[in-house]
């Protein structure tokens, strides 16, 4: 069963071509990755679990379904910061954990420089949110640690990827599912995505 699902729909197809567009101005790509970052986490959380209820409308008894498990939205430093907000609307009692890595320049691999989760997991479902799924490395990594932290759900959403880091993530996990809006060709030398964005940290930040 493949564990990747690029989304199929208009809107997200219609969006990602103006987030790609170089003269697309930050403000309108902070929005573009906000509103793609929403449609994505619908899609990833189709199979979220729900239990009964039973309530009282103004008029009559009846029963619903919400929400059992604990999500966790796992941005990953800084790229990730502006898929947590539309996502964190769509499920205000989620709980937010930031982790920051970098690579090490002598063996490549990625270090955490920030990670304040605490000892026993407070989540039973996580929501990686990292716009690029380039080498994968940050990707790998990040599930490692949640792993290592009790978590077995984990689920990633990135916009755009490329062959080399669905790879990486599928062959280390490949249990986890890979929700994106759009799969593209190849790497450059430097490690971005082709066509790809560019850099989504410097588009949405102004730093480029
Ligand atoms: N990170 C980015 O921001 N862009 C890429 O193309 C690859 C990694």
């Amino acid at each position: 069963m493949s564990t990747v699902f690029p989304s199929t729909h208009p809107l997200v197809a219609h969006k990602l071509a103006l987030l790609r567009d170089k003269n697309t101005e930050p403000k309108k790509f902070r929005e573009l990755i906000r509103e793609i970052s929403i449609l994505l986490t619908y899609e990833a959380t189709s199979d979220l679990i729900l239990y009964q209820i039973n309530l009282e409308t103004p008029l009559a008894t009846t029963s619903g379904k919400v929400l059992t498990e604990k999500i966790g939205l796992v941005p990953i430093l800084r790229a990730g910061l502006g898929m947590v907000e539309g996502v964190w609307n769509l499920m205000p009692s989620a709980e937010v954990w930031h982790i920051g890595l970098y690579r090490d320049e002598l063996t490549l691999k990625p270090v955490a420089y920030y990670n304040k989760l605490p000892i026993e997991p407070t989540v039973s479902v996580c929501l990686i949110l990292d716009p690029m799924l380039a080498t994968g490395g940050s990707a790998v990594a990040t599930v490692d640690i949640l792993k290592r932290w009790g978590v077995r759900k984990i689920k990633f959403v990135g916009i755009l990827a490329a062959p080399q880091g669905i790879e990486n993530l599928q062959n280390h996990h490949p249990d986890v599912p890979i929700h994106l809006a759009g799969i593209d060709e190849s790497l450059n030398q430097r490690g971005y995505i082709l066509p790809g964005l560019g850099d989504a940290g410097d588009r949405q930040f102004g730093t480029g």
